[in-house]
């Protein structure tokens, strides 16, 4: 199986990885549906959609800022910094589902992230964007033309930004490798961007401790944790 994918790799002009919350398990982000997933505890519904926010806005907040607190706790793990290590031998695109920078604090240079950023926030309303820099005096946040600030996260039922989107399926559609990490390929549409590298004859590859519905089009599958598998990759390319 390395030999199939070494050889694969070292003819590769663009490799695509297509990430997901597995790749910052090891860094210690709990992911949403494995053992330990978010979603076991809580339920999406209640705090991941645009309904709950206008419910709860201060409940939602408060789920939030813990979860942006542990994700500025955390440091990148060598399936993040392989990536980036990467990206100095060949042309790597990053299309990430994760919210947490991770990807850009190991050093990735062209990291798409498909369901925003939980260090930035937007107005419920107007335009206004920007980086949380420190934390807030009151929750729900307000902009300054008066409406609820709300962070800048995809949820579910919304639809995701345009230019990433665009983005992401013009990478995976011309990429002669696709590394699929850490994703259990359930939330739509960036559960598409397989299918689209797949159709274009891209070489597929998955890194997932289990494995997904789209195992079966995959030519090869790591078995094993991204931290594992990962810097293997750049052995193969380096060495
Ligand atoms: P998911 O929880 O549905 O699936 C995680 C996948 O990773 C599973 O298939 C699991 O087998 C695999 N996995 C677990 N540990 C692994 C490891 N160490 N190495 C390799 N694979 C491992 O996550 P998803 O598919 O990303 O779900 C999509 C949603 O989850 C996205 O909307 C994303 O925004 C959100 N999410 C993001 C974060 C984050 O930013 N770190 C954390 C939790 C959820």
């Amino acid at each position: 199986m390395w030999d199939a994918i070494s050889e694969k790799l070292q003819d590769a002009e663009k490799i695509v990885f297509v990430t997901g919350a597995g790749i910052s398990q090891e860094s210690g982000i709990p992911t949403f549906r494995g053992k330990e997933g978010l979603w076991r505890k809580y339920d999406p519904m209640q705090l991941a959609t645009i309904d709950a926010f206008y419910q709860d806005p201060k409940l939602v907040w408060e789920w939030y800022e813990e979860r942006r607190r542990n994700i500025l706790d955390a440091k990148p793990n060598p399936g993040h910094l392989a990536i980036a290590e990467l990206g100095k031998y060949k042309n790597v695109h990053v299309l990430t589902q994760n919210i947490d920078s991770l990807h850009q604090r190991a050093g990735s240079k062209n990291v798409y992230e498909l369901h925003g950023s939980i260090i930035t926030i937007k107005c419920t309303v107007c335009s206004f964007k920007d980086k949380i820099t420190t934390g807030f005096s009151q929750l729900p946040p307000l902009c300054k033309c008066g409406n609820m600030l709300r962070p800048d996260v995809v949820w579910f039922g919304e639809a995701l930004p345009q230019d990433v989107w665009e983005h992401a399926m013009k990478q995976a559609s011309t990429c002669d490798i696709m590394i699929v990490v850490g994703t259990s390929l359930a939330v739509s549409p960036a559960n598409l961007l397989p299918v689209y590298a797949k159709q274009n004859g891209a070489t597929m590859v998955e890194a997932n401790t289990d494995p997904t519905p789209m195992s079966d089009i995959m030519d090869i599958s790591l078995r094993e944790s991204a931290a594992s598998a990962l810097p293997r990759l750049v052995n193969i390319v380096s060495g």
